[in-house]
């Protein structure tokens, strides 16, 4: 929405949201009400495109994107990667969580191919972590970066039917349950996304003169 203030014509500050996923995007509009900017995303825009994720962290995947989409679109662009990090895995899954099991891998088989894999790895040996890397990318191409963490170890069997991906199989110490036995507010207060959102929030109040166009 255009502001007229006399003869200048000033636009409020817009915020693209690079992702096409709904859950995500309206996570994100919500989490950002509090700020005066318009917020939308690359589903508001005809043929943007699709950024390929192969980077080797999180980080280089929410770069791409966030750069990427602001050199189309022209605006400030939020982009996220996330996953989960094995610590007996070498970190894997990594940047590879949504595809674990194969490029069609549904949450489920990502599930089967990681209890098989650590089969017979004892419980002081099954530590593993979420991870959030948020990336915002200004109208001038310079960016800043939040992340988050949510310790746990991965289960030998899964339990729970809420949340998404490898919720099922990660239990969360300080609950002693999975991630999928939380109710969704408890996971949304202490998940990686959250935590990087926070920061990100509270960078953002202190950005929003540069984000102004
Ligand atoms: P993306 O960031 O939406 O690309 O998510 C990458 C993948 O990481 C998802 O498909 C899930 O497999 C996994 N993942 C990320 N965050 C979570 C979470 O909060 N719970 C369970 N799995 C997650």
């Amino acid at each position: 929405m255009n502001v007229t203030e006399g003869h200048v014509i000033r636009r409020r500050p817009r915020l693209v949201i690079a992702s096409k996923n709904i859950g995500k995007i309206r996570e994100l509009k919500a989490l950002l009400d509090e700020f005066d900017i318009d917020i939308c995303s690359i589903r508001d825009y005809e043929n943007a495109p699709d950024v390929i994720e192969d980077g080797r962290t999180f980080f280089e995947n929410a770069l791409k994107k966030a750069r990427i989409i602001s050199e189309f679109t022209g605006e400030t662009v939020l982009a996220d990667d996330s996953g989960l990090e094995v610590e007996d895995l070498d970190g894997m899954p990594g940047v590879y969580s949504s595809r674990f099991a194969g490029p069609d891998a549904s949450d489920r088989d990502n599930i089967e191919k990681l209890l098989d894999v650590m089969k017979g790895v004892p419980e002081d040996k099954r530590g593993a972590a979420f991870r959030c890397v948020l990336v915002l990318c200004k109208r001038d191409g310079t960016h800043t970066s939040f992340d988050g963490t949510l310790k746990g170890r991965i289960g030998f069997e899964p339990a729970g039917s809420g949340g998404f991906g490898y919720d099922p199989v990660f239990i969360v110490p300080a609950s002693g349950c999975t991630a999928a036995q939380l109710a969704p507010e408890e996971k949304n207060r202490i998940s990686h996304r959250s935590m990087a959102l926070q920061k990100l929030k509270k960078a953002l109040h202190q950005e929003m003169n540069s984000i102004r166009g």
